[in-house]
């Protein structure tokens, strides 16, 4: 015989009582917790080759220690030696119950839950769909009915199941991006101390910003408590800067997003009986044939308002690097010197600068949508397409979107995906995004080829990235990628009006990846390009003698079939590599420009490229490589070198691919 303990857990009047006088007859024996004036009913009963020794536990709604009830289940869970908790809800409840199930989930408790009174549930046309709850809270679900044993022993095998194979249920919660990261960091420095490691470092992490005054009292005693005392203000500081919340509610928020993401997916419910701004919001905003639709839109107007508003800022940018050009050009007489200044240090930077305002309002827009919870709903929507189609979870789309802000944060927003090959994926899919770098591309050539429809070929041009991440997406899940990962619960968090300070300290925490790169990659690249355009000495600067020239001069045909095998395009293509800004510098460069403006580019661009190849140009630079900085945060966050390896080696070949056919087939159709 093996000995089996086992809790009983759940909300009050969920059926535990029944379950346990179900199970243990007459053979129970009632009493008090020790010191406590909590009632303890114990049991025990024989299935198979078990001896079970059960515990009634008190009915809770909450893990908190705000009452005696709630401490002493805890405390079970935490201290003695259960091997199971049978977490009994009502499935007619199941949102509010799943509420103290999130919080044993937070303990990694090893947990079956008891789906009881689901008959309840059916007749009120509620509609679970018990496999995929199973699937998404990482952990069994069994129906059963309390009055007539219905369930029972499956209950009990499954119990036995997982007491052999303990199953740590904490693993597929997902408290959203902005929480799991600051819970990461608090995780790590609690890790350090061995004494605290007896629960889970979430569940000590989470308590401490809910300020718990046990776990404080724990803590407190641990030679790093200070350390660790001073990482929960800080977050708790930062929650409330961001969320404009304490951390209770915002973690609280973030379990019923996590439930509401839950029920949404796996429980078909008739439309709420009274029905919060957020499910009105909901209805539509989630409706499956206005969601594309509203999403578009929604990208459309930020495009739109982006340009608008980042335009003139830009263009004044520009012009105050020009004054600073011309007058600092004024004190020097040493032409190297002179262009060295003014036209790799100033020009170069000035010109990276002069996006910031675009790309600040980019990522103004993404903040306020993702921080208002838009773009959660946008991910849970599109998780149909995304799943049915390419295979991989929704969320995956997150990085996506942010991928048109800048690479960089879009690679670290996979963090949000549970699943490490979905992860991986995920990354290889970012570089095709048209990112802010590209746009300058894009404008230069639309002006020069196709100033009667620049909308459209914007809108081509990101449809296009999209198209080919989403193929290339479907072809690697069917092959390296292979597998279905396992489903997780995306959350729903409730609609808000996003706090001023929250979106800027979100803008801003974007924003300065760019500001990083631009003030030393950016920097560093356009001074090699200088210097190899300025050098041997005495040549034309970036004239086809240069050291730039030889360059493009040797690589060239390798673009001839895709319609663009001059030195000047393939010059372009090779700074590009650093950063896609540079792809416009240097045709500033080669064409002798002062400055970049997109009149006075046309002719030049006319002299190298046909409308045709022009858009096979574009279509180059948007898919091959991305910059280094993307490329370095791939390797940071995949720490290898392996899959920045793969992933340049899968954007050049698509790249490469897609515009052969696009300059070949559009040759055929008898474009030029
Ligand atoms: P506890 O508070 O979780 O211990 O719940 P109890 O076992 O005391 O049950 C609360 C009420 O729900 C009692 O009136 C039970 O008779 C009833 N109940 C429990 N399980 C079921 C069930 O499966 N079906 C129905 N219809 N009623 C149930
Ligand atoms: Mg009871």
């Amino acid at each position: 015989m093996k000995k089996l303990i086992v809790g009983l857990a759940g909300n009050p009047n969920v059926g535990k009582t029944s379950v346990f006088n179900q199970l243990t007859g007459m053979h129970q024996h009632v009493g008090n917790w020790p010191g406590k004036t909590v009632e303890r009913a114990e049991g025990s009963f024989k299935h198979g080759d078990y001896e079970y020794d059960i515990i009634d536990l008190p009915g809770n709604y909450a893990l908190s220690a705000h009452t005696i009830e709630e401490i002493v289940s805890r405390d079970f869970i935490v201290d003695d030696n259960s091997d199971v908790i049978i977490n009994v809800v009502d499935a007619a409840n199941l949102e509010r119950n799943l509420y103290l199930t999130t919080q044993m989930m937070e303990l990694g408790a090893n947990l079956v839950l008891a789906l009881n009174m689901n008959d309840f549930a059916k007749k009120k046309d509620h509609f679970i769909n018990i496999e995929l709850v199973s699937e998404l809270l990482g952990f069994p679900v069994v129906e059963i009915n309390a009055k007539n044993k219905d369930g029972f022993d499956e209950l009990l095998t499954t119990v036995e199941k997982v007491a052999a194979n303990p199953i740590d249920s904490s693993i597929k919660l997902s408290y959203g991006d902005e929480l799991k990261q600051h819970l990461g960091e608090l995780q790590v420095i609690i890790e350090q101390d061995k004494s605290l490691c007896d629960v889970p470092s979430i569940w000590t992490a989470i308590k401490l910003l809910e300020k718990d005054s046990i776990v404080i009292e724990k803590v407190q005693k641990s030679s790093i408590s200070s350390k660790i005392m001073m990482e929960v203000d800080k977050i708790a500081k930062h929650l409330i800067d961001i969320f404009d919340e304490g951390a209770e509610e915002v973690i609280a928020n973030a379990r019923y997003a996590f439930i509401d993401g839950l029920m949404a997916e796996a429980v078909e419910r008739p439309s709420v009986e009274k029905e919060t701004t957020s499910d009105k919001i909901d209805k539509i905003v989630t409706n499956r044939i206005l969601a594309p639709f509203i999403f578009i839109f929604l990208m459309w107007l930020m495009f739109q308002l982006t340009f608008l508003i980042g335009d003139p800022f830009e263009q004044l940018i520009n012009q105050a690097f020009n004054m600073l050009g011309s007058w600092v050009a004024s004190f020097i007489s040493n032409y190297y010197l002179k262009a060295f200044i003014c036209d790799a240090l100033i020009g170069g930077v000035g010109g990276v600068i002069s996006y910031l305002p675009i790309i600040f309002m980019m990522f103004l827009f993404l903040s306020i949508l993702e921080d208002c919870g838009y773009l959660a709903r946008a991910a849970f929507t599109l998780d149909i397409v995304m799943h049915k189609i390419v295979g991989l979870h929704g969320k995956a789309f997150i990085p996506m979107i942010l991928g048109f802000g800048c690479g960089v944060p879009a690679i670290m927003a996979t963090r949000t995906l549970e699943s490490e090959s979905d992860r991986i994926l995920a990354m290889m899919l970012v570089p095709f995004m048209s990112c802010t770098a590209r746009l300058p591309i894009y404008a230069i050539f639309t002006a020069a080829f196709f100033s009667q429809h620049k909308g459209t070929i914007m809108l081509l041009m990101y449809g296009l990235g999209i198209v080919v991440a989403l193929i290339v997406a479907a072809i690697f899940k069917r092959t390296i990628f292979k597998g279905m990962s396992s489903p997780f619960v995306m959350e729903l968090p409730t609609y808000k009006l996003p706090s001023l300070k929250g979106v800027l300290l979100h803008t801003w925490e974007k924003a300065k990846g760019f500001l990083k790169k631009a003030g030393t990659l950016i920097l560093v690249c356009s001074m090699v390009l200088w210097a190899l355009s300025i050098f041997p000495m005495g040549v034309n600067y970036g004239s086809g003698d240069s050291y730039l020239g030889m360059i493009g001069n040797a690589i060239a045909p390798i673009f001839t079939p895709l319609g663009f095998g001059t030195w000047q395009a393939a010059v372009a293509i090779i700074s590009g590599l650093a950063a896609k800004e540079v792809v416009v510098a240097s045709f500033g460069t080669i064409a002798g420009m002062e400055e970049i403006d997109e009149e006075g580019m046309s002719p030049f661009l006319h002299d190298l490229f046909t409308p045709l190849s022009a858009f096979s140009f574009m279509a180059f630079t948007l898919l091959y490589t991305p910059c280094i900085a993307t490329i370095g945060a791939i390797r940071q966050e995949t720490n290898s070198n392996k899959w920045p390896i793969i992933m340049c080696a899968i954007t050049l070949t698509t790249a490469y691919v897609v515009s052969f056919l696009i300059f070949n087939v559009g040759t055929l159709l008898g474009f030029h």
